[in-house]
């Protein structure tokens, strides 16, 4: 926080610094799936330039890392594939005290009374998967937003990912792939004893699996995937997210169906409580619990911004004990 007196030229010098520091660890993070530092702390630094751009919205330029959905593909070699509707990022909150007042807001923003699909926030990252007439034709990650990569032939490797759909249905899903932990564990376990550098954790050991040129090593990774979107709902003929869940476990897609719908926000924190509790046992990774509008014709009403969904927000779990203490905050004075 940046506290009491700040005239615009200090905020602009606060800002740059922190744009250029966000940008570098977004780099490390997004292209090379080595990041330097912890989430944490990247989310400390954002949280920094958010209330910046607030305090000083005269300020808020288009290439802000907080106008745009992180990574660049430009680097890659894989070939580029253009989403026809833009792949968004989330919005985040690090306390059930932010999480309660984005549910007011929103529930202010709606006509009607709201309810909530709870969803664990799967440690991976994002990719698209087109079906033509119930047949897997091409996959992609998220990129920029814009335009992603196409990992078509790394995907084809995936066991859990269905080639072909019960239904012979045209449409889009969206979903994560990651890494489950034992998978990672052997990976680096592996890479280790081969004098390698190890991955720093299951979501960028699985963004770095599933951006090779070579899929032979994509299919070694053992990755996995659940889906969890789709804007083409009328095709599934649901009306619900958590119904839209339903409809693609249906189609032989993998879902993570640990979903809870709640009808008031006062029932977040139990729920939540619970996720958090189950963290250690589960087989992958999840950073959070995401929190969705249930009915999609709502979440239709409320829109996005230019980088996140307004009806929908992750809840981010805290750093590990011994984390916090190696806190790294000088932008935070
Ligand atoms: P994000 O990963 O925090 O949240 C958005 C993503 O959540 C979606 O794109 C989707 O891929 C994923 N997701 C998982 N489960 C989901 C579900 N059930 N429903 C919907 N989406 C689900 O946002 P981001 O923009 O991809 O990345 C920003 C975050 O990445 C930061 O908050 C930070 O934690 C991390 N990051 C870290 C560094 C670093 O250097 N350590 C750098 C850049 C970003």
């Amino acid at each position: 926080e940046f506290e009491g007196v700040l005239d615009e030229t200090t905020a602009q010098k606060h800002i740059t610094q922190l744009r250029d520091q966000i940008k570098q660890w977004g780099k490390e993070y997004y292209e090379n799936d080595a990041p330097t530092v912890e989430d944490f702390t990247y989310d400390a630094a954002y949280a920094a330039l958010v209330s910046l751009e607030e305090r000083f919205p005269q300020l808020i330029t288009k290439d802000s890392p907080t106008q745009q959905v992180g990574g660049s593909v430009q680097k890659s070699a894989l070939p580029k594939v253009e989403h026809p509707v833009p792949m968004l990022s989330l919005g985040d909150v690090f306390s059930i005290e932010q999480l309660t007042d984005w549910a007011q807001r929103t529930e202010k923003n709606t006509t009607a009374k709201l309810a909530y699909n709870l969803e664990l926030k799967i440690d991976g990252l994002a990719i698209a998967l087109d079906y033509q007439d119930g047949k897997l034709v091409q996959a992609s990650t998220r990129g920029n937003g814009i335009i992603g990569e196409d990992v078509t032939a790394n995907i084809l490797t995936i066991a859990a990912i269905p080639k072909q759909l019960t239904e012979p249905l045209t449409l889009e899903v969206r979903g994560e792939v990651y890494m489950p932990k034992a998978a990672f564990a052997n990976l680096n376990k592996q890479r280790e004893a081969d004098g390698l550098a190890t991955f720093a954790n299951p979501r960028n050991a699985a963004a770095g699996s599933l951006r090779q040129l070579d899929a032979s090593v994509t299919k070694a990774r053992q990755l996995s995937a659940f889906i969890y979107y789709t804007d083409q709902a009328e095709v599934l003929g649901v009306t619900t997210q958590a119904a839209a869940l339903n409809r693609f476990a249906q189609l032989g897609l993998p879902v993570n169906l640990t979903n809870q719908v709640v009808t008031d926000s006062s029932q977040f924190t139990a729920i939540i409580d619970d996720f958090s509790t189950q963290r250690e046992t589960l087989a992958y990774g999840i950073d959070g619990v995401v929190i969705k509008v249930n009915d999609l014709n709502q979440q239709a009403e409320l829109g996005n911004t230019v980088k996140v969904p307004r009806w929908a927000i992750a809840y981010k779990f805290p750093p590990e004990e011994e984390v916090t203490q190696v806190l790294n905050v000088e932008w935070t004075v």
